[in-house]
């Protein structure tokens, strides 16, 4: 066995000085509660230092910042290869990138239909070819003897003018003859041009009867045609016994119909992020935007490329009777059959150039496929991308890399994939461990725990109360060791669930959704009881997302007037009239700005800065309430404009965050910082955990009761002034429920939660259970579409789509209690239920 990773004396965030190996060439997951210090551990101080020492292989340009990188709080690390992340915030999801382009597919297609694709005319769709001088003299020959052929040399196709230039031109090359608009003319006796008529003119180069020796004033006279055109050679060709015909023929990209001439094709033909390759009407993006009436952002079609995102030349040329843009809009899941036959009929040359591209195409489009993404197409945008779809599609990208002896970081790649997807995510993170690669897994989930050879529990708690081992070895291990709060979940000592019966539903009390159709939905009719916990399961891409976030919350919003996208297709939506409130809690950041933080968000720092106004000093310096915000010029520091810290950009890199010079992060100028409430400042606030400012406050009802129902949500780890751009989807979500909570209810509301277990433990899940049971027992409807097994398990109610993801899902399979579900036949979800159940 190679030497382990070994990591000594780690400190960043809460870190207690842990020390850990983790074994090489091997899959390791790192568990415990949120806030425990998995991230800390995993991203933090093993893939920083990572990117430190990768960095130090770089260019001067990069190591020159080496210095300013901070180096992570820790003692020592060694045996750390190359380090790459792959997490769900980072990179670019933006509407130039998609999954073909994310996962580099789209370079091989490219090439491909650079190499062997047949482009077609705009004009007129026939197939264009290129021909050699050479060709086209052989052409001619071969025809019969006797024929008499008019060799032309095309000089103006359908354009207005006089043309008297070209015409000189003509008659300086020593030619006496043109054609011009289909009659032959001595150039002496050609009539006056009309300026604003259309003209064709052709020079005539030579007339030829075909017989015995004619081949090499044939072969001077078609280069003579070929070199004035700049590339073309017209033919009137009249054999013995037929027709006339006029033959067009080109060295260059034409269309031999109507001599419509076409750059030569290269792999940025077909690049719509190039201006070689891009739909000139919508750049390359396919859609145009428009204004809407309220100013939203709407977009429609591109009437020019149809969605294609490429220029009418690149979107006509075709492999096997498809354009590159058709091969995109293909599910991922019949690309390999396709791939693998499109060389049949081809030329031996094609062949050979296009086998190893298609080989490529297949490996990789094979990956994807194993990480549960079948569903998706090539075309997708990837800011439509959920975070999880776009982590797996990174996975499956690096597989395909074939890299060897790196260190790859994930982070939960379970979020959003049903149970039943899970064993080939598993399978796939194998194989890029069986390439020689070393895997850490930041992950909750329990296949995920059980599938790796080793695990590492950080805890016991979170923030001050977690940071230290607590337990490791492998998942059995671990789940024989009384003192791991995961281990105790694994060995089925504790459990996720709820101490009561299942509510049944009220009669006519529900809300009813008919007739959708976005996206896969297949004409759906919802019915939702309310007053109830209701879950929405079914695979990954089986439409939960296009039906309750995109249709059903939308349609509900606009029935009680307010502002929300316009909803998916759907016929009508009834029992709106039960509700008065529509709460939806998504995993979005709670603010983009470095400033915005959890105490902004939950509104909690409004009442503290009264309680630092009130104080005796701060009445005597004259300090009002708004001194004590970041965002007065008059209270924080100048030089970080109360941030705390200062950017530094770093071309290619992410960009470096430095302590602020002046106030050494405390963001708050000196002035500020001498106003004391029991004898801490306003910056000594910021910096304490959720928990410890809830007993701060204990004496301060406003601030103790919002800072209560964060610590019920289990965010009591998270400090008040952390940035929200540091917070996980999870954690903002959390926030966003725990405001929610704060309010007074109305026992009328709806809340819509995605995924909500992201980032959590299974103790968490069950603190969030008991949470959102607490809104039910309001008398409130709490819809959550999730995954994880434990809670839809202890839902009331659950409505199960799919079958399948795509176009093999887009159903209710089920809806009733999860007793039903797990007795539903075709029901994945039902399979994961049944032993939850038992
Ligand atoms: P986990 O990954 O187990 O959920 P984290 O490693 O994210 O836990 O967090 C461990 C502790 O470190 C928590 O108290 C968290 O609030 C704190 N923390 C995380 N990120 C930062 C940061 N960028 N700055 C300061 N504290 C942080
Ligand atoms: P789920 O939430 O169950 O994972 P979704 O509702 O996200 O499923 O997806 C259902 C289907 O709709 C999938 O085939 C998916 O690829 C497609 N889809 C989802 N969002 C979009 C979008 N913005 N554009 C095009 N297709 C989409
Ligand atoms: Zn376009
Ligand atoms: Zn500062």
């Amino acid at each position: 066995m190679k030497t382990p990773i070994r990591i000594r004396g780690a400190r960043v965030h809460n870190l207690k000085n842990l020390d850990v190996d983790i074994p090489r060439d091997a899959i390791t997951v790192i568990t415990g509660v949120s806030g425990s210090g998995k991230s800390s551990l995993a991203f933090d101080t093993l893939f920083a230092e990572g990117q430190r020492q990768y960095i130090d292989t770089l260019s001067t340009y990069a190591r020159q910042y080496l210095d300013a990188i901070p180096r992570p709080d820790v003692d020592l690390i060694d045996g750390l290869a190359p380090t790459l992340s792959i997490d769900q915030k980072s990179g670019s999801q933006s509407a130039r990138s998609t999954v073909a382009t994310v996962t580099e597919i789209y370079d091989y297609l490219r090439l491909l239909y650079a190499r062997v694709g047949t482009p077609h005319c705009t004009q007129c769709g026939s197939a264009i070819s290129t021909q050699t001088v050479d060709a086209i003299v052989e052409t001619l020959l071969a025809l019969p003897e006797r024929t008499k052929l008019t060799l032309m040399s095309p000089m103006v196709r359908g354009r207005k003018g006089a043309h008297a230039d070209v015409l000189d031109k003509i008659a300086s090359q020593g030619l006496v003859r043109a054609r011009v608009d289909g009659e032959v003319h001595l150039l002496e006796d050609v009539p006056p041009l009309a300026v604003r008529k259309n003209h064709t003119i052709e020079a005539v180069v030579d007339r030829i009867v075909l017989k015995e020796g004619i081949d090499s004033r044939l072969d001077e006279s078609t280069r003579l045609a070929v070199r004035l055109s700049g590339g073309m050679c017209s033919v009137i060709i009249q054999s013995p016994g037929s027709d006339e015909e006029t033959k067009l023929f080109s060295t260059a990209m034409a269309c031999v119909e109507c001599g419509a001439s076409f750059e030569e094709l290269e792999p940025r033909t077909f690049s719509f992020n190039s201006p070689y390759g891009a739909c000139p009407t919508c750049d390359g993006l396919g859609k145009l935007v428009v204004e809407t009436r309220d100013k939203s952002k709407a977009f429609r079609i591109c009437p020019e490329c149809e969605g294609g995102r490429l220029c009418a030349a690149a979107l006509a040329v075709s492999v096997q009777g498809k354009s590159i843009n058709q091969v995109a809009a293909m599910p991922l899941v019949g690309l390999p059959e396709w791939m693998g036959a499109i060389t049949e009929g081809m030329s031996q040359l094609n062949q050979r150039v296009a086998n190893p591209i298609c080989g490529e195409v297949i490996r990789r489009v094979e990956f994807l496929l194993r990480v549960g993404v079948d569903y998706l197409t090539l075309d997708r945008s990837a800011d439509t991308l959920s975070g999880g779809e776009l982590q797996r599609i990174r996975l499956a990208t690096c597989i395909g890399s074939g890299l060897v002896s790196v260190c790859y970081v994930l982070d939960e790649p379970s979020i959003g994939l049903h149970p039943a997807d899970h064993d080939r995510l598993l399978a796939a993170i194998a194989e890029l461990k069986s390439q020689g690669n070393t895997i850490v897994i930041v992950e909750h989930d329990e296949d995920t725990m059980r599938a790796a050879d080793f695990l590492i529990d950080i805890g016991p708690g979170a923030g001050t109360h977690g940071g230290q081992l607590i337990a490791q070895g492998t998942p059995d291990e671990v789940a024989a060791n009384p003192d791991s709060p995961t281990g105790q979940y694994l060995s089925g000592e504790h459990a996720v669930g709820l101490d009561r019966p299942r509510r049944v539903p009220k009669r006519g009390h529900r809300l009813r959704l008919e007739g959708a159709s976005l996206h896969n939905l297949q004409n759906v009719k919802l019915d939702l009881p309310l007053g109830m916990l209701v879950g929405i399961s079914g695979v990954s891409g089986s439409g939960k997302s296009s039906l309750v976030v995109d249709t059903l919350y939308p349609a509900l919003a606009a029935k009680l007037g307010l502002v929300a996208p316009t909803p998916g297709p759907h016929r009508k939506l009834t029992g709106a009239d039960k509700l008065d409130k529509l709460v939806p809690i998504d995993q979005s950041p709670i603010g983009r700005t470095a400033r915005s933080c959890p105490a902004t968000y939950a509104g909690v720092l409004d009442p503290i800065r009264n309680v630092f106004a009130a104080t005796r000093a701060a009445k005597t310096l004259g300090f009002k309430a708004a001194r004590f915000s970041f965002n007065s010029a008059a209270g924080r520091c100048d030089v970080c404009k109360g941030i705390g810290f200062e950017r530094i950009e770093m071309n290619f890199l992410s960009d470096l965050l430095i302590e602020c010079s002046r106030c050494g992060g405390k963001r708050f100028n000196r002035q500020t910082l001498q106003v004391r409430f029991k004898g801490a400042t306003i910056a000594d606030v910021l910096a304490m955990t959720i928990e410890a400012a809830q007993e701060f406050f204990e004496n301060v009802p406003k601030v103790h009761h919002l800072l209560s129902s964060l610590v019920d949500v289990g965010l009591g780890y998270v400090t008040l002034g952390q940035s929200s751009t540091t917070l996980s989807g999870g954690e903002a979500q959390r926030i966003k429920l725990a405001t929610e909570l704060a309010r007074p209810g109305t026992g009328q509301t709806l809340y819509l939660l995605d995924e909500p277990t992201t980032g959590l433990h299974f103790s968490d899940v069950q603190r969030l259970l008991v949470v959102l049971d607490r809104l039910v027992e309001a008398g409130n409807t709490v819809v959550v579409i999730e995954h994880q097994s434990d809670l839809l398990a202890a839902c009331d109610w659950l409505v199960d789509m799919g079958p399948g993801g795509g176009d093999r899902g887009g159903q209710i399979i089920a809806a009733g209690s999860p007793e039903l579900v797990a007795d539903t036949e075709d029901s994945l979800t039902g399979r994961f239920l049944r032993p939850r159940l038992a």
